[in-house]
């Protein structure tokens, strides 16, 4: 018979809000593959610091490896709370450090993280030669306005602001922040000596199933620019459309700011993303400090949205790990991609989700992908984790706070629910990971 793995294990480490997953295919006793997905954190449980929390996390993950090479290291996208850790510049400790000494034999990311789209725009998809090198100049841009904010706060000039704002305005300011410490170090790592890198797109190959025989993986998120020019052309009247925003603003946007800036009336949606950094800056003290919440909101959605979505099946058992995939990266895989029908055919009967973006309200879509799935209920066929810290992010007043409230509810009544969030207690004696091994 064919090799492929006996169990899965699953480890959801406590990494405050943040994500950090290792997952371990058992071939035999003696041959387990491991996968790191994500390894970063925006803030920790008191008393615990990311200088000393995260090399110990980089520790359990070195010795559930126990003198192996770790297979794969996935950062599903650019958030500091999915990749902080692998950064080697001391605010982690040496937790990036440690990860490149497990010598991952693959290195994978969405296309959106290819570092050649920067200096090469015909290499940097291979299915665009024109859109990719303005698309991360814009992203480059998006992270110099998020720098912009996060400085600002800190200034005499922004005293005027609340406490409570200028804490969200500083978090999410500081998630969206370029990160190059530890891009940096993804990038050494796909291009050590007997590794490879892979950024993939809706439909792609991941570059996993060389590596972990008998395991389909399929990667459903994000779309390239390629797929969601057609969703543009589809949809240019919607001005909610996320990916219309990307695509559709950037080019225009370089030559009249204005025009496709702030000066524009708000969306339903929220204020439109300035793309040009330079000019952003002049503008900023005028700006009110709800306005700045937009656009730092508007920022880091758009972020998520570059999220991997990645489903592995294997022994008849499906695995969805969607990173922080929001509505609009759901949408293209669910609804608008010509094979639709056979993705949501394919993700009816999973038997583990990982749930999206820390149990945010719109990461998880309730219709097309909560209430389609078949396992959850009474029974808690479903297994779920979810790795989340509540204070962090949007408010209960607005409905808006991480973990959704009635997500968490739901998950806990209809799967079988594990939240490092509960792990908080137990942090301080090293029992810092739920473990769930999944059996054919
Ligand atoms: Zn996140």
């Amino acid at each position: 018979m064919a090799k492929r793995p006996q169990s899965v294990e699953i480890r959801s480490y406590q990494v405050g809000f943040g994500d950090c997953f290792l997952v371990s295919f058992v071939y035999s006793e003696s041959d387990k593959r491991h996968i790191l997905i994500d390894f970063g954190t925006t803030g920790l449980p008191k008393p615990l610091k990311p200088s000393t929390h995260m090399p110990l996390v980089a520790q359990d993950i070195a010795d559930v490896c126990n003198g192996d090479r770790l297979t794969a290291v996935i950062a599903t996208h650019r958030h500091a709370d999915h990749i902080s850790g692998f950064g080697t510049d001391g605010k982690t400790g040496e937790s990036g450090k440690a990860i490149k000494g497990l010598h991952p034999r693959l290195v994978l990311q969405p296309w959106t993280e290819d570092p050649d789209a920067r200096t090469d725009a015909r290499s940097a998809t291979r299915t665009s030669s024109r859109s990719p090198k303005s698309f991360t100049a814009s992203l480059r841009a998006r992270h110099e306005v998020a720098q912009m904010i996060h400085d600002f706060v800190n200034t005499p000039r922004a005293a005027d602001l609340s406490a409570s704002l200028r804490r969200e305005l500083s978090f999410v300011g500081e998630t969206n922040i370029a990160n190059k410490s530890a891009i940096d170090n993804l990038i050494a790592m796909g291009r050590a000596k007997g590794a490879k890198a892979v950024w993939a797109h809706h439909g792609s190959s991941s570059g996993l199933e060389r590596l972990l025989p008998g395991v389909k993986v399929r990667v459903l998120g994000p779309p390239d620019l390629t797929q969601t020019e057609s969703i543009k052309t589809q949809r240019a009247k919607d001005p909610d459309q996320f990916w219309h925003l990307l695509a559709g603003r950037d080019g225009a946007s370089q030559k009249n700011p204005i025009a496709s800036g702030l000066g524009n009336a708000p969306s339903k949606r929220g204020a439109a993303v300035p793309v040009e950094g330079r000019w952003f800056k002049g503008r900023l003290e005028h700006l009110r400090g709800d306005q700045l919440l937009q656009i730092v909101r508007e920022l880091d959605a758009q972020m998520n949205n570059t999220s991997l979505i990645l489903l592995f099946e294997v022994f008849g058992k499906k695995l969805l790990f969607p990173g922080d995939a929001q509505l609009e990266n759901w949408s293209y895989a669910l609804v608008d991609a010509p094979d639709s029908k056979a993705t949501k055919a394919l993700l009816a009967d999973v038997d583990f989700y990982k749930v999206g973006h820390h149990g945010s309200l719109n990461a998880t879509p309730k219709k097309l992908l909560w209430e389609a799935f078949t396992k959850r209920g009474t029974q808690k066929q479903l297994t779920t984790m979810v790795s989340t810290m509540p204070g962090k992010h949007g408010k209960v007043v607005s409905r808006t706070e991480v973990p959704r409230r009635t997500l968490l509810d739901a998950l806990a009544s209809e799967s079988d629910l594990h939240n490092t969030n509960r792990l908080s207690a137990a942090a301080r004696t090293f029992a810092f990971h739920h473990l769930v091994t999944i059996e054919p």
